[in-house]
C-alpha cells in the first residue's frame, strides 16, 4: 500500500495542480467508497482547492469553506491524472475530481473495496482520521525511543502500527530494519538505547532517501507507477535474491497476509526465523493484515459514527502526536541506496479480511 514516501509525493504534485482551482465535480462511481453523507459531492461543486496534506497515509484536499475530501487509499487504492472530463473507468474505477486544469482519478484494482472517501466539514472533524502515529523526522531520540517502547511488541508490528509511528507499512519497514541491521522480529522491550538510536536514523534516512528518489522519478508529472515493489529495495520483495550488502540470500516470513523479507546476515546472526517459537510469537503479536490493524484501531481511537466533529479527548491512553502537516520536502542529504542487480520484483500478494465496513449511504 502506498506509504509515506509515495503519499507525500501524490500530496506535493496535487498541490502543484490542484491549489487555487476549483472543483468543478465530483463524480462517484462507486456505491462503496463515499463513506459519509453530508456535504454532499453536490456542495463542494465550485470549491476552491485552499491546501492539500498528508494525515498519515491519507490525503486530505481541503476546499473554500473549511471543508475537507479524505481519501484513503488503503493497499490497491490509486490516484491518476487525466485529461479533463476523463470517464471513470469500469470495475476499478471509484470517484473523479474534475478541475479545469484536468481530472484527477480515484481507482482500486481489487475486488475488496476497502479505499474509502470521506467528505467532512471543519477542521476539528479531521481527528478522526488522525491515528497519532509519531512523524519520525521530527521526533526527538527520546520521544522515538519511548513511543518504541511504549507498548511491546515486534520491531516489525511496532513501526508499521499507525497509532505508533507515522506512514511506515510493511515495505519500507522491510527497509528500514534493513538498513539498521535489526531483525523483524526483535521485541521492542529488549531493544538497546543505541540500537534505537540506529533504527530511528534508518527510519529518516530510508524514507528520506526514497521519497526523494520518487520525486526525482515523477518530476514534474504525476505518479502512475505507485507499488510497494521496486527493483532498488534491498529486501522487500527479494526473497531469494541476493543482499545488496552481503550477498546473502533474502529470507521471508509469511504469516497470515503477512510478510516480512529479511537478510539473515545482516540482520539475525545468519538465523533463519521459521521455527515453532517464533509462529507462536506471530500469532500472539502480528494482526492478521496490517490494514486490519489499522481498522481495528481505528475503531478503537475514534467511534466509527458519522458524528459532528468529536474532541480528541476520546483518544487512547497514550498522547497524540503529530497532527496533519504539510509534508515538507525532503533534505538533500540523502543516504545511498544499495544498488541491487535484480529484475522485477513478484506481484504484492498482500490481502487482507473484510471486516465490518460501514454500508454505503443510502
Ligand atoms: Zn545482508
Amino acid at each position: 500500500m502506498p506509504e509515506l514516501p509515495d503519499v507525500t509525493v501524490y500530496v506535493e504534485r496535487l498541490q502543484a495542480r490542484t491549489i487555487g482551482q476549483s472543483l468543478e465535480g465530483l463524480r462517484v462511481a462507486s456505491p462503496f467508497v463515499l463513506r459519509t453523507v453530508s456535504p454532499s459531492p453536490a456542495e463542494l461543486r465550485g470549491a476552491r482547492v485552499a491546501s492539500v496534506e498528508r494525515l498519515g497515509k491519507r490525503i486530505l484536499i481541503g476546499v473554500d469553506g473549511d471543508r475537507y475530501i479524505v481519501i484513503h487509499l488503503m493497499i490497491a487504492g490509486r490516484l491518476r491524472w487525466k485529461p479533463r472530463g476523463e470517464k471513470v473507468p469500469g470495475k476499478v474505477g471509484l470517484a473523479a475530481f474534475d478541475f479545469p486544469t484536468g481530472t484527477l482519478i480515484f481507482t482500486e484494482a481489487s475486488p475488496k473495496k476497502r479505499a474509502s472517501l470521506h467528505l467532512v466539514a471543519g477542521r476539528a472533524a479531521l481527528a478522526e482520521f488522525d491515528r497519532g502515529g509519531l512523524d519520525v523526522f521530527d521526533a526527538s531520540a527520546a520521544a522515538f525511543a519511548e513511543r518504541l517502547r511504549s507498548e511491546r511488541h515486534t520491531i516489525k508490528r511496532a513501526l508499521t502500527d499507525p497509532t505508533l509511528f507515522d506512514g511506515i507499512g510493511n515495505a519500507y519497514s522491510d527497509e528500514i530494519l534493513h538498513a539498521a541491521k535489526l531483525s523483524p522480529f526483535r521485541m521492542t522491550s529488549s531493544i538497546s538505547d543505541a540500537e534505537i538510536a540506529t533504527l530511528h536514523d534508518a527510519c529518516v534516512g530510508t524514507l528520506r532517501w526514497w521519497t526523494q528518489r520518487l520525486r526525482d522519478e515523477v518530476g514534474d508529472g504525476f505518479p502512475d507507477k505507485v507499488t510497494a515493489f521496486r527493483p532498488e529495495m534491498a529486501v522487500h520483495g527479494k526473497f531469494g535474491q541476493p543482499c545488496p550488502v552481503c550477498g546473502t540470500k533474502v529470507q521471508r516470513i509469511v504469516y497470515a497476509d503477512n510478510e516480512a523479507n529479511y537478510c539473515p546476515t545482516c540482520q539475525t546472526e545468519g538465523r533463519l526465523l521459521a521455527d515453532r517459537s517464533l509462529s507462536r510469537l506471530l500469532k500472539e503479536d502480528w494482526p492478521r493484515s496490517l490494514e486490519e490493524l489499522d481498522e481495528r484501531r481505528a475503531q478503537r481511537i475514534a467511534p466509527p459514527a458519522i458524528a459532528p466533529a468529536a474532541p480528541p479527548t476520546s483518544a487512547p491512553k497514550r498522547s497524540r502526536g503529530a497532527k496533519a502537516a504539510l509534508t515538507a520536502p525532503a533534505a538533500p542529504s540523502a543516504p545511498a541506496a544499495p544498488p541491487s542487480p535484480s529484475a522485477a520484483a513478484p506481484p504484492n500478494t498482500v490481502g487482507a479480511r473484510k471486516l465490518g465496513k460501514k454500508p454505503p449511504p443510502a
